[in-house]
């Protein structure tokens, strides 16, 4: 069957949510399309002296409910139809999780795993720059995303702040030096087993002892595989980009970190076994959790799938196709918007704490966290109920419900 893009995949969702809350086909029109979308080139000096001419992107999708709020990604991968997919989810996630944002998404065509830091710096320099009349306190805030980190969000701030003046809150996801939030950086993680509790306390799964395989191994694979080894569940496979790891007696995560934090890459790691990164999706566990790129399981490897839940830490990872095999095959799957969240809830949290100038230390970050994620799985419990309907389709309805009120009571049509 013919893959959809990445836009395709995230509206047809939207399209089945809208008919299950009875959306007028206005809204629908509105809401199914960008309010502004940016597309500009981003001019690199290497090092050595060549030229690379890139293209940089910012689509904000909706921002009746607040400032757009989304990340900025730097991936080969990344073109109009990708960051509009991602703005779209972001709209909606804000709006399950009730924090007073909207959605956006950016990011750089490039591959920036070869730059040197001085290169990196300059690409988000230039980038920074091309978008920094869309950027504001009050009107759009990016955050961290595939391959950009801290370090990248201290360089956005300070070229904003070079063209605009001195605005911490103007990025989300910085080093706590420089305002962020202690736990932010853990929050996207921590948050994806924050919602797998509440889920496994409800059908009585446990977690401890639990089998997890775990496709990508940074920011939010890395935290979710450390939440979850703290509460007794045993790792049998992880994977980055150059492949994957299998230990059915559970890794060492500890060990792995340690070792891809002097610079090895999974496939480099002796001792557990290694596999191809399809493989790992059909491993034989209980919980499979995709945090790394979107669309890695489609109708092809669908029928693979061995887990009883799959939680989507990575955006769309599931396509729509996918979705409906695996729906048929009674496997739950915590979608992206709900399982994800915990990374613009901590960004909310810095946001507000930059602004009037405060700072929660880390145990009431995650407190605070622990309680806005256990409230949208409540909500997003309720409507499954109520709508008799998939997780998924339920978690959709209540984002796409509150954008609609907030679209609407503004007069935006
Ligand atoms: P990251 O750059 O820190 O890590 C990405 C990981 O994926 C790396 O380990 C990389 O090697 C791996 N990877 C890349 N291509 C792969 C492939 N083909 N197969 C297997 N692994 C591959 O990115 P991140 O911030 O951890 O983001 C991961 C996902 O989570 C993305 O979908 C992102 O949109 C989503 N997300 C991130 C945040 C956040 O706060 N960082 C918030 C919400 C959602």
């Amino acid at each position: 069957m013919a893959e959809r893009s990445a836009h395709e995949a995230v509206t047809t969702y939207f399209t089945e949510a809208a008919q299950l809350i009875g959306l007028d086909d206005e809204l629908a029109e509105v809401l199914r399309s960008s309010f502004r979308e940016i597309e500009a080139q981003v001019p690199l000096r290497l090092d050595d002296g060549r030229l690379l001419v890139t293209r940089g992107y910012r689509v904000q999708h909706n921002d009746s409910r607040g400032p757009c709020k989304g990340g900025i990604r730097f991936h080969p991968s990344v073109d109009i139809d990708e960051v509009r997919a991602l703005a779209a989810l972001m709209s909606w996630k804000t709006a399950l999780v009730d924090v007073p944002f909207g959605g956006a998404k950016g990011g750089v065509q490039i591959d920036p795993t070869g730059l040197s830091p001085v290169e990196l710096e300059r690409l988000t320099r230039r980038f920074t720059g091309v978008i920094s009349d869309l950027l504001g306190v009050y009107r759009d805030i990016p955050a961290p995303d595939v391959n950009t980190n801290a370090q990248v969000m201290a360089w956005m701030m300070d070229e904003w702040g070079d063209l605009n003046g001195y605005e911490p809150a103007i990025v989300t996801g910085k080093p706590v030096a420089l305002g962020g939030a202690p736990g932010r950086d853990a929050a996207t993680g921590r948050g994806c087993v924050f919602v797998l509790e509440a889920y496994a306390e409800e059908h009585r799964f446990p977690l401890e002892g639990a089998r997890v395989a775990v496709q990508g191994f940074g920011n939010v694979g890395s935290w979710v595989a450390r939440e979850l080894v703290a509460r007794g569940a045993r790792i049998v496979g992880l994977s980055d980009v150059s492949g994957a790891i299998h230990d059915p007696y559970g890794l060492d995560v500890d060990k792995v970190l340690a070792l891809v934090d002097e610079g090895a890459t999974l496939a480099e790691i002796d001792g557990p076994d290694h596999l191809g990164n399809e493989d790992l999706l059909a491993l034989e566990c209980d919980v499979l959790v995709p945090a790394a790129l979107g669309q890695v399981i489609t109708d092809d490897n669908a029928d693979r799938v061995q887990a009883q839940v799959l939680v989507e830490a990575a955006n769309y990872p599931v396509t729509p196709d996918a979705d409906q095999v695996l729906w048929s095959r009674g496997i739950d799957i915590i979608p992206d918007i709900l399982a994800n969240a915990g990374g613009v809830v901590g960004s909310y949290f810095e946001w507000s704490m930059n602004i009037q100038q405060f700072r929660w230390g880390e145990q009431e970050f995650n407190e605070r966290l622990h309680q806005r994620m256990r409230r949208a799985y409540e909500d997003t419990r309720l409507a499954c109920e109520e709508l008799r309907t998939s997780i998924r389709h339920a978690a959709y309805a209540i984002g796409i419900d509150r954008v609609a009120t907030a679209t609407r009571l503004r007069g935006y049509i």
